[in-house]
């Protein structure tokens, strides 16, 4: 029993049990609340007890702002996992992979040594904070300028910083850069990378991965990202962002990192990544049933694919639905959702057209299955 306080707004009364009807699904945003009965199953073992004597200086004992053992630690995962090549390569801790993306961007527009500031672009659809963060910094040195596919045929558009999302968010592809020249570099964001949300077809090798403890664990609030970079000046100047800006990441925060992945790592990741991708694919199966009664909203298409992890095909089991509305009158799909209490993201936060709308799987059972009975109710109208 959860104090009321913490009952999903879709439910009320003294115990969580009472269903409010006239409430709205909630599948806007992507906190994982997924894995919160993984966690609840192993609420002892994966718990930290910090006295208020410890880690209490700027540094670790070795005047390191990051935690070696932490970083043995994402090794291993990766490692075990098979997502990521990481032998040879730098780490970088960022506040969440959020800090990051821009450290990466500032270092790689510094790179090229050009006077004109370096172009970002992204493949639409796109998450928005590449835009947005991008744009906020206001910075001399890069500037936003939208979709890369604008940029595929121009012979020399200069330094070119491109955000690659695989798996993508919103729509789950396994993105690849679209541009290849000499001057043009690409920020791989691989936060949806495990087991939970797509098959691991080869482990990545690509000069900057972006990973996150937010979507590989679930925990979001603790604000945990890594970098992985092969190039060792990139990785200085992103170590010279993370330090001009915060003097490294929360010793608190690696110390709570560690004792997650260290849950992860004792069954080989078996544990969580069964767990995980039982209940994506699970959601997933159950979201295109519900649809597919109807032709007047469509889903992406994602193939089953084998997975070097699971060493089987597997089914799909995306973090996010991209629905399309497809009747020429429904232009506005969000609109459409919203009065039939479905509350999702608009197509144009990632660039794309109004006909688009982003449902969140990742949230709690309780949201998942409110957002069924929506769905299934408009369907059935
Ligand atoms: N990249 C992508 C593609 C995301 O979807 C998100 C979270 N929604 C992030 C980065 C940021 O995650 P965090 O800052 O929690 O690591």
């Amino acid at each position: 029993i959860k104090p009321v306080c913490e009952c999903n707004p879709c439910y009320g009364g003294p115990d969580c049990s009472m269903f409010l009807t006239d409430c709205a699904a909630n599948a806007g945003s992507g906190d994982p609340y997924f894995l919160e009965p993984f966690w609840m199953q192993r609420a002892a073992k994966s718990a930290i007890l910090v006295a208020g004597w410890h880690r209490m200086g700027y540094t670790f004992p070795d005047s390191s702002y990051i935690s070696t053992q932490l970083e043995a630690s994402i090794h291993k995962v990766h490692a075990i996992v098979g997502n990521a090549v990481t032998k040879g390569k730098y780490i970088i801790f960022g506040a969440g992979s959020t800090q990051l993306l821009n450290a990466a961007v500032h270092a790689l527009a510094l790179e090229n040594n050009s006077s004109s500031p370096a172009t970002v672009v992204a493949s639409i659809p796109y998450y928005r904070l590449y835009k947005t963060q991008t744009e906020f910094f206001r910075s001399v040195d890069y500037q936003f300028e939208g979709d890369a596919t604008s940029l595929q045929n121009i012979s020399d558009a200069g330094n070119v910083i491109e955000f690659v999302t695989s798996p993508n968010n919103p729509d789950g592809k396994l993105n690849k850069a679209v541009l290849q020249g000499p001057n043009s570099s690409a920020i791989y964001d691989r936060v949806y990378y495990w087991p939970h949300f797509t098959a691991i077809p080869t482990a990545a090798n690509d000069d900057l991965m972006i990973f996150t403890l937010s979507k590989l664990t679930g925990h979001a609030g603790t604000r945990f990202g890594w970098a992985v970079v092969k190039n060792k000046s990139v990785y200085q100047t992103m170590t010279e962002y993370i330090s001009e800006s915060s003097n490294g990441i929360s010793r608190d925060a690696q110390l709570r990192a560690l004792k997650l992945l260290n849950v992860v790592l004792e069954t080989g990741g078996r544990e969580i990544f069964e767990f995980g991708y039982d209940t994506m694919k699970n959601r997933w199966e159950k979201l295109t049933n519900t649809l597919s009664v109807s032709n007047r909203f469509s889903l992406q298409k994602i193939e089953p694919q084998y997975c070097t992890y699971f060493q089987k095909i597997r089914e799909p089991s995306p973090a996010y639905a991209w629905v399309k509305c497809e009747r020429e009158e429904d232009k506005d799909c969000y609109k459409i959702l919203e009065e039939a209490k479905v509350d999702g993201r608009r197509g144009s936060a990632y660039a794309a057209e109004e006909r688009y709308v982003r449902l969140s799987l990742i949230r709690s059972q309780d949201d998942f299955d409110i957002l069924i009975q929506r769905l299934s109710q408009l369907v059935k109208e």
